[in-house]
């Protein structure tokens, strides 16, 4: 049994147990992993402070650590179909997403790779030809690396490639739901060539492991993606100690179509951004804010082919999307849709859980359509985190906006419009992270990722993904001291 990684070595857990995890598509055992306790993250975090205290791991050249990143991305390839078994069964997501899902793992360790050692800071013109003044990057230390379950490696891989490429060490701590992953990660990163202690895995839950990973006064930055809840108690955790945090939360991210869109593929995207992995992404574009005028048609036209989205489990070639991770989330989700009828938006599609034949072995919920949606509705504040898409409608561009930015998140959201000005305009009075124009959900390891507002803190991906596991430090040489004599002699 896995599930504990310490000091380059699978460990035994100290007080903690086993956890079983199952498939959300029907239930069946997928493996006992370890459930870590408290002591067992204790040990964790010593482990990564006394690699990083060693300093052996931050002094390597930039470049051998990008290489070590670009042998994980190889092997990760290699193990392509091993991974994505392992995680369309912890998650219940179809074997083909999951297969997609390690790809963008590939790209990411493959992004940061290709960077290690184009930027080593910068020479600054202080205008004094007695100084040399630079401004140079160090790693921020050990990080405590927290992550969710509905695209578990990947969220991983968002922190993981970064935290190791700006010298960092880590402990990682999956979601109890979905370790499968992790755990084999940790083999392929030692295999290509990660030093012992650099890279340290405590499964276990939040509120035990999680916790301690969060508070531990060794731990210098946590960086945490998941939950509003759980992201406002990590950041009070993490202030006794001034760490640094960066957090990457939900969203309720508006999809505004206006009336000269193009309809059809409008229609199409506004299936996906919503009912892709049913609802499961934090970018999710639950919000359909529409053309007035457009309502009738892009809202039946939703609404019938959103009751043909076949579900199934991750091996079903028929099946267009999975389940939901738990018991507990279709609860949460399905009073959600529940309190949005008690509120008066009408349920057009979908809102019952199936109870006969193979769907009711898993945690299913069919895709769900609630028109006549306003502002102050709870299903339109709050993240449902399903297959729940709400229907507002507006007059004019301004009000589109208006209704687009009336939320306490702002990770993502789209725009579409065949008027190119239209589109910037629009694109550009979106307090959200990420803008799509007539497009839903692509997004590239190159660019920026994170949320204004209460969608989080910081940035992953990108050049600034890299700079939040990396400390500034300004070093100033005078290179003819000679006396001032401020204070005389
Ligand atoms: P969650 O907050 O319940 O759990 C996330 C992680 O935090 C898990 O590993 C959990 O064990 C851990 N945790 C729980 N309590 C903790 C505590 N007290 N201290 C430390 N760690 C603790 O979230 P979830 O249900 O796993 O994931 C769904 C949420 O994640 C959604 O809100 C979704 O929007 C968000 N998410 C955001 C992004 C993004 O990029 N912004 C990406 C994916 C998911």
């Amino acid at each position: 049994m896995r599930g504990l990684y310490l000091a380059g070595r699978w460990a035994a857990s100290d007080g903690g147990g086993s956890r079983l995890i199952s498939c959300p598509a029907d239930g069946t055992a997928v493996r006992s992993v370890v459930e870590g306790s408290a002591a067992d993250a204790t040990a964790a975090v010593a482990a990564a402070r006394t690699a990083f205290d060693s300093g052996s791991w931050a002094a390597l050249p930039e470049k051998q650590r990008g290489e070590m990143l670009l042998r994980t991305a190889d092997l990760l390839h290699r193990d392509k179909a091993r991974y994505a078994r392992a995680e369309a069964l912890d998650t219940g997501k179809r074997f083909v997403e999951a297969e997609y899902d390690i790809d963008d793992v590939v790209a990411c360790f493959r992004y940061y790779g290709g960077i290690a050692g184009t930027d080593a800071g910068r020479v600054v013109d202080t205008g004094n030809p007695h100084a040399i003044s630079r401004i140079v990057y160090a790693p921020v230390g050990v990080c405590s690396l927290i992550t969710p379950w509905n695209y578990p490696l990947l969220q991983v891989s968002w922190k993981v490639a970064p935290a190791l490429l700006a010298g960092n060490t880590f402990v990682l701590k999956p979601s109890e739901l979905t370790p499968s992953t992790a755990i084999l990660l940790m083999d392929t990163l030692t295999e290509a060539g990660v030093p012992a202690g650099v890279a340290n895995l405590v499964t276990g839950s939040g509120p035990e492991v999680g916790a301690v990973l969060a508070s531990d006064p060794r731990v210098d930055m946590v960086s945490f993606t998941g939950g509003l809840a759980t992201g406002k108690a990590i950041m009070v955790a993490g202030a006794a100690t001034v760490k640094k945090v960066t957090l990457e939360l939900g969203g309720k991210n508006p999809n505004i179509i206006f009336a000269d869109a193009d309809v059809e593929a409008a229609i199409d995207y506004a299936l996906t951004a919503v009912f892709l992995h049913s609802g499961q992404v934090c970018s999710a574009g639950a919000r359909l804010i529409v053309d007035a005028g457009l309502h009738d048609r892009v809202v039946d036209e939703i609404v019938s082919r959103a009751a043909r989205i076949r579900l199934g489990g991750p091996f079903d070639d028929a099946a267009q999307t999975g389940p939901l991770i738990s018991a507990a989330h279709r609860a949460k989700v399905h009073a959600y849709v529940e309190a949005g009828v008690a509120e008066g938006a009408v349920l057009r599609t979908g809102g019952i859980i199936p109870t006969d034949g193979e769907l009711s072995k898993g945690f299913y919920y069919p895709p769900t359509v609630l028109d006549g949606c306003t502002r102050g509705m709870t299903v339109i504040r709050e993240e449902s985190f399903g297959p729940v898409m709400t229907v507002e409608t507006f007059t004019s561009e301004s009000e589109a906006i208006e209704i687009a930015n009336d939320t306490d998140y702002g990770l993502a959201g789209a725009v579409w419009t065949s008027d190119a000005s239209r589109a910037q305009r629009v694109a550009g009075a979106l307090r959200h992270g990420t803008v799509w124009i007539n497009d839903y959900h692509p997004y590239v390891p190159q660019a920026e990722w994170g949320g204004f507002g209460q969608s989080g803190n910081g940035r992953e991906l990108g050049p600034t993904g890299l700079s939040e596991y990396r400390e500034i430090k300004h070093i100033w040489q005078n290179t003819s001291p000679a006396p001032q004599y401020w204070f005389p002699r």
